[in-house]
Order: C-alpha cells, then sequence, then structure tokens
C-alpha cells in the first residue's frame, strides 16, 4: 500500500513537473471561413493534424530528455542536432499556430502602409506578390508551405519549404522570421477542392487576416 502511494505521487509529479507544449484555441469557429475553406477541413485540420504534431511534440521532445524545454524558437533554430521527430512535429506546431492567425473571417483587416510599401518596392505590387506567392505555393512538390519571411538583411522573401520544415530552422534554404504562410499539404484542401491545389489558392486569399500580418511585420521592425 504505502509503495503504491508512492508511486503515485511519484507518478503525479512527473506528469507536472515539466512545462508541455499545448495548442492554442482556433481564434474563430470551425465555419468560420465558409465557403473558402471548408468547416470539415478546418476541423480535422486543427482538431487532428495540428494536435497530432503537439501531442508527438511531446512525447518527441521527451524521448531526447528535452521535456519542459518550450522555447519553440530556440528548438526551431538549433533542429540539425534534434530528431526527424522533434523537426516534424516542432515545425508542425509552429507553422499551424502562425497559419491559423493569418486566416480571418473578418473582411476589413488590412495591410499596414510600412508592409504595403515594403511589398510594392520588393515585388513591383500587391498582384505581384500574390501572384509569385500562389507559384510557390503551387510548385512545391508534394507536401509543404509558402512563405513570405523578412530575412536577417531587413529583405522580404517568398519561399517555399517541404513537409514540416520552416525559414527558422537553422538548416532551412532561406532563412527568416515568417510573417505569413500557406499551407500546401493536401489535409489543408483536399476534402473541399481534391486535386485542384491551384483553386484553393485563388480561394484563400478571402480569409487572409492583413492586420496580423501586418502586426507580423512591425515585430521584426522594432530594432
Ligand atoms: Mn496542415
Amino acid at each position: 500500500m504505502k509503495t503504491a502511494l508512492k508511486f503515485m505521487v511519484f507518478a503525479l509529479i512527473s506528469s507536472s513537473a515539466f512545462a508541455q507544449f499545448t495548442q492554442a484555441p482556433l481564434p474563430y469557429a470551425y465555419d468560420a471561413l465558409e465557403p473558402f475553406v471548408d468547416a470539415q477541413t478546418m476541423e480535422i485540420h486543427y482538431s487532428k493534424h495540428h494536435a497530432g504534431y503537439v501531442n508527438n511534440l511531446n512525447k518527441a521532445l521527451k524521448e531526447v530528455g528535452l521535456e519542459g524545454n518550450t522555447d519553440l524558437n530556440a528548438i526551431l533554430g538549433n533542429i540539425s542536432k534534434y530528431s526527424t521527430a522533434v523537426r516534424n512535429n516542432a515545425g508542425g506546431h509552429y507553422n499551424h499556430t502562425l497559419f491559423w492567425n493569418v486566416l480571418t473571417p473578418n473582411k476589413d483587416t488590412k495591410l499596414s502602409a510600412d508592409l504595403a510599401a515594403a511589398i510594392e518596392t520588393t515585388f513591383g505590387s500587391m498582384e505581384a506578390f500574390k501572384t509569385q506567392m500562389v507559384q510557390a505555393a503551387a510548385t512545391r512538390f508534394g507536401s509543404g508551405w509558402a512563405w513570405l519571411v523578412v530575412t536577417p538583411e531587413n529583405k522580404l522573401v517568398i519561399c517555399s519549404t517541404p513537409n514540416q520544415d520552416n525559414p527558422l530552422m537553422d538548416d532551412a534554404p532561406v532563412k527568416g522570421t515568417p510573417i505569413f504562410a500557406i499551407d500546401v499539404w493536401e489535409h489543408a484542401y483536399y476534402l473541399k477542392y481534391q486535386n485542384k491545389r491551384g483553386d484553393y489558392l485563388q480561394s484563400i486569399w478571402s480569409v487572409i487576416n492583413w492586420d496580423e500580418v501586418s502586426r507580423l511585420y512591425a515585430q521584426t521592425q522594432v530594432k
């Protein structure tokens, strides 16, 4: 009895001693982005795919003795030192958290004057930016992401990454701070758009949270 009690106390302490990654609530309802992103896709994407990355990240960190490390940016910045499971799930958690936040049902979000000017200087126009972003997303073979990042030289750059990789990873070919992302895994669009990734990439622009993209850009400009 005494041993059983000791074991229970130990189990309680060991399960609660370390901070773990948790999934923030989705900032809108599953059906809020209809008809551009359907409710069933949102529900499965958030409650199964993203939740899975969070659970598996906590497990993978524990396996390598890193439980309690909840500095996601630091983990991503040293990702080449970690296991594939840490890489895939840390990327999956970061990428989806950003993605939910740069989408919104709100129709009156706006680019800040600063970001609008930077986009115009870099890409020529907003339309040219969108075209290049869609191109990066459309040509990513298989699963991955398209990104708008601010590089360490303070340049706006569009790039794409495979799987759950991202530009914060120390071994990413293009490194920078992501301010906008599009998920091009089939799980992000297949139920509604099937094989038509291009149609999904046209629709997604109707639900972008430009306030949030602008806020993320402004954060990179604070010296
Ligand atoms: Mn996804």
